[in-house]
């Protein structure tokens, strides 16, 4: 057996066939410690924030340049677009936990205008039915699906290429159908999008990519 964490903190076991539930419950059991530290490491890189310089928007085809205007008296921080793809900031930049709020806002707001259409457009395609869908800024997850077919999608996809944005949406309007990640849940992934594998693995490595 072997343990697999993911840099965004997801913790992946993966077990040879036969092996039963409760061996696998051991066995992670029995790595806590091994656990407990790589998410420690995490942690620390996780706090090591530094201000972006651009942010590039793959799935816009959009390269934002930042500029910083620090004033150590201001309260507030401010984003004003500045001519083609010149983002200001002003105020408290320094204030990393407030820039991270105030990019996530302005990334929301623009992901808003553009994925639940690419959603609705999909789902339509394939037919799928969905309830609702909401863009968020999920630490840890691109995207989900719950019972009541309501989709959560985060909008940090707009850093990914369009292709891979693609399979995060169908990977979940494909939940609607699967509530799991069975046999016929990636069959059903497959019928949408014959590529879906090396999409996952592009969406694995792009994670690391992700300034925010
Ligand atoms: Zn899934």
């Amino acid at each position: 057996m072997r343990l697999k964490l993911s840099h965004t903190g997801t913790l992946n076991v993966v077990v040879p066939r036969g092996v039963s539930l409760s061996d696998v419950e051991a066995f992670v059991v029995s790595q806590s410690g091994w656990i407990e530290a790589k998410l420690k490491e995490l942690n620390s890189q996780a706090c090591q924030f530094t201000k972006p310089e651009q942010l590039n928007l793959l799935y816009l085809d959009e390269s934002w340049n930042l500029a910083y205007l620090p004033d150590a008296k201001s309260q507030t921080l401010k984003l004003r677009v500045n001519g083609d793809y010149k983002l200001d900031c002003s105020g408290r930049v320094d204030d990393a936990d407030l820039l991270r709020k105030v990019l996530g806002k302005w990334l929301k707001h623009k992901a808003e205008q553009v994925i639940p259409k690419r959603l609705e457009n999909l789902a339509e395609r394939h037919g799928f039915h969905f309830n609702r869908v909401t863009i968020r800024g999920q630490k840890t997850r691109w995207g989900s699906c719950s019972s009541q077919k309501n989709i959560n999608l985060n909008y940090k996809l707009l850093f990914l290429e369009a292709a891979v944005v693609d399979y995060v949406l169908i990977h979940e309007l494909c939940h609607t159908i699967e509530m799991n990640h069975s046999r016929r849940f990636w069959d059903l992934v497959a019928d949408c999008d014959a590529n879906y594998k090396q999409h996952d693995k592009l969406l694995n490595a792009f994670s690391r990519t992700i300034p925010l």
